[in-house]
């Protein structure tokens, strides 16, 4: 069956007991025993809970995995990888990545004998300069946040397996629609379910998806064992959310490439970074790797001070000035001051993100209005010619 079938369908059987389409909601904390040694499908809703179980079958699914494992928010996810290692181990990550995941890495685990190095990944030789005898994991982030930065995923396996280290890929910008880091060989897929999955602004979230059991096995462990699982109500909507999927991945898609398109022609735009341009560095890459659009995320700058650029974040009126991604409503933001706020200014500025870098989350507005909404506020929003 096809992707947008699976969708609908994997996972989400008719409830058996009243024949409802829509599985129930299980709230239950925990579940009936037979015996005192004996446990039935589910015993504990922190180790497994029937609704939470059905946004995994499906997630894993759309993935190509054999297993999904859905976390209380994107962070719990990641971190939950994070302690497949020990202190001593290494990471090799990438400059362009979500600032929490800069700052789960550079503050958190770098304080509790992790090391760190951080390298541009759309360079795979920079990737394999980076890995040494005590890399464990290798962390990608394709497209990357918030520089829409392309990287070779199976080229970062080959280079992560042959150390002997695992390759997760954050996947969350792409989506299971456009890429599917599992089929490139990569060993585990995170996902900020918060973002597209979930797809309405409406709830936190996150999963990792394996392509092999006994490593779902090793993370169901630690997930259990640590506990930041996620809710049933979320659960939910996350696999109400997995339904319109595609048609709002490919919808918001075409919106972004449209508006990449025109805000290359806008005089104060100065540089426009989207995948899907013919331009970007990335592009004839990410045309191969990523299937059916290159997604909903546009970054650009304009010519003007920092202070410029704060202007036209905060004179857009559909584009809604707020952090995250990924939903029906389009928002815009700053990252450098939001997003990505938790990066070390320095190591940000290193990284290529532009104190005035705006970004957009294009959301499914119509393109024309958002197109206009952003006409507006560049003209109501002129330079700054004495700052
Ligand atoms: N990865 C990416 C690419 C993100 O954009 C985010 C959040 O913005 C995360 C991970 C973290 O997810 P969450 O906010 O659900 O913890």
């Amino acid at each position: 069956m096809e992707f947008r079938t699976r969708a609908i369908h994997v996972g989400q059987a008719s409830d058996p007991a009243t024949g409802a389409v829509v599985p129930p909601i299980h709230v239950a904390s925990t579940f009936v025993q037979p015996d005192a040694s004996m446990t039935a499908a589910y015993d504990y809703a922190r180790t497994g809970s029937p609704t939470r179980h059905n946004f995994e079958r499906t997630l894993a699914d759309l993935d190509g995995g054999v297993r999904a494992l859905a976390f209380a928010s994107g962070m719990a996810a990641t971190h939950c990888a994070t302690l497949l290692l020990a202190p001593g181990d290494h990471i090799v990550t990438g400059t362009d990545i979500y600032g929490g995941t800069w700052r789960l890495f550079n503050r958190v685990l770098a304080d509790r004998g992790i090391a760190v190095t951080a390298v541009d990944t759309s360079d795979t030789n920079a990737v394999a300069r980076a890995v040494t005898g005590g890399t464990k994991l290798v962390w990608i982030e394709s497209p990357g946040n918030p520089l829409l930065s392309i990287t070779d995923i199976a080229a970062c396996a080959r280079i992560a397996h042959a150390a002997g280290a695992l390759l997760a890929c954050d996947a969350t910008l792409a989506t299971p629609v456009i890429t599917r880091p599992l089929e490139h060989g990569a060993d585990i897929v995170m996902h900020s379910a918060t973002k597209y999955l979930g797809g309405h602004s409406d709830l936190l979230g996150g999963a990792l998806v394996v392509r092999d059991a006994d490593l779902g096995t090793r993370l169901h462990w630690l997930q259990n064992a640590t506990g930041a699982v996620l809710g049933p109500l979320e659960s939910f909507l996350c696999s109400r959310g997995l339904k319109t999927l595609e048609l709002r991945v490919h919808a918001l898609s075409a919106t972004a490439l449209d508006i990449a398109h025109w805000l290359q022609q806008q005089p104060r735009v100065r540089r426009v970074l989207y995948p899907g341009l013919p331009d970007h560095p990335g592009h004839a890459l990410a045309a191969r790797q990523m299937r059916g659009g290159f997604g909903g995320i546009v970054s650009f700058e304009i010519d003007g001070s920092v202070e410029d650029a704060r202007r036209v974040v905060e004179a857009t009126r559909l584009f809604q000035l707020a952090v995250s991604l990924g939903a029906a409503e389009s928002l815009i933001e700053l990252p450098a001051v939001m997003s990505h706020g938790s990066y070390d200014p320095a190591a940000r500025r290193a990284c290529g993100i532009a104190d005035g870098l705006i970004r957009l989350s294009v959301g499914l507005e119509a393109a024309a209005d958002l197109r206009a909404d952003l006409a507006a506020a560049l003209r109501s929003a002129p330079p700054d010619r004495h700052g």
